[in-house]
């Protein structure tokens, strides 16, 4: 049984693999894309609220918050400073299982959240990646939404750019009590990038919360509290913005979770030619 997997694939009778579309565009999402298109346009971003249908948006959370077995999960901790650099990912399975490497991971939390207090670059939360091709699970399937044409004319239609998935650093995100992502550019990664949020019933006041900021960071242009299937869209290219995710508040017990992806620009069939 792989955890997860998607109950919409069925086989006929003959045997061949009958494939139903899990994830859809929400209605109201497809609505207000002109509306989208000028604040993205006004802005260099845009939340778009309740993204995917009702039904695919809750098969996509229940698969983040239950289905997902520990061993996905990675958690990663990473401090870029010269002398005190760390680059570590941990499965959680091992977390779970050794106390001393939990206690490794507590103490490796601890030095990230240091390093934050000297507005260094670091960061301290989990991933999950998508796995081979072909893999029936729901990540996946999501994975091959967002390279579907549905989901590239709707973006498309918001950011006037034919995008591309960057594949490599497509990931669910996880964020625990304690965790952050520290202000930062993304510019080498693509054009535009793309937070999925989707954790339920989250509130402003336990932290997580995506911040764009000023290019020299110092300044908030827009906090994007992690709502439950709200899509995000970053320009990287133009605007550049610094951006980064406080940290969810001690003692929070819920998870903070998203799908988190950058869209390069889709080369034109004619233009090599
Ligand atoms: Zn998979």
């Amino acid at each position: 049984m792989v955890p997860g997997r998607s109950q919409y694939r069925r086989h006929r009778a003959d045997g061949e693999m009958v494939v139903k579309k899990v994830f859809r565009i929400s209605n109201s999402a497809l609505k207000n894309i002109k509306t989208y298109r000028e604040e993205w346009e006004t802005t260099g971003y845009v939340s778009t609220k309740n993204f995917l249908d009702e039904t695919s948006a809750h098969l996509l959370y229940t698969l983040l918050s239950k289905k997902i077995p520990e061993y996905w999960w990675f958690r990663s901790f990473k401090i870029d400073e010269e002398d005190n650099m760390i680059d570590e990912k941990i499965n959680m399975k091992l977390v779970q299982k050794d106390k001393s490497v939990k206690a490794l991971t507590d103490n490796l939390l601890l030095k990230c959240q240091e390093a934050f207090s000297r507005h260094v670059y670091c960061f301290s939360f989990d991933s999950a990646h998508a796995h081979k091709t072909g893999c029936p699970c729901l990540l996946c399937e999501y994975k091959q939404f967002i390279n579907s044409g549905e989901f590239k004319e709707f973006v498309q239609a918001v950011t006037n750019t034919r995008p591309k998935l960057n594949d490599i650093h497509f990931k669910a995100t996880r964020y625990q009590s304690g965790q952050f992502l520290a202000p930062h550019t993304d510019e080498h990664h693509g054009f535009t990038a793309a937070i999925h949020h989707m954790t339920q019933n989250w509130l402003p006041s336990y932290g997580g919360n995506l911040q764009i900021l000023s290019n020299d960071s110092k300044k908030v242009k827009k906090t994007v509290v992690p709502e439950f299937n709200t899509l995000t869209f970053l320009d990287l290219k133009n605007a550049r913005y610094c951006h980064g995710v406080t940290h969810v508040a001690p003692f929070v017990k819920r998870s903070r979770y998203a799908l988190t992806y950058w869209l390069n620009k889709e080369e034109s069939k004619n233009e090599s030619g």
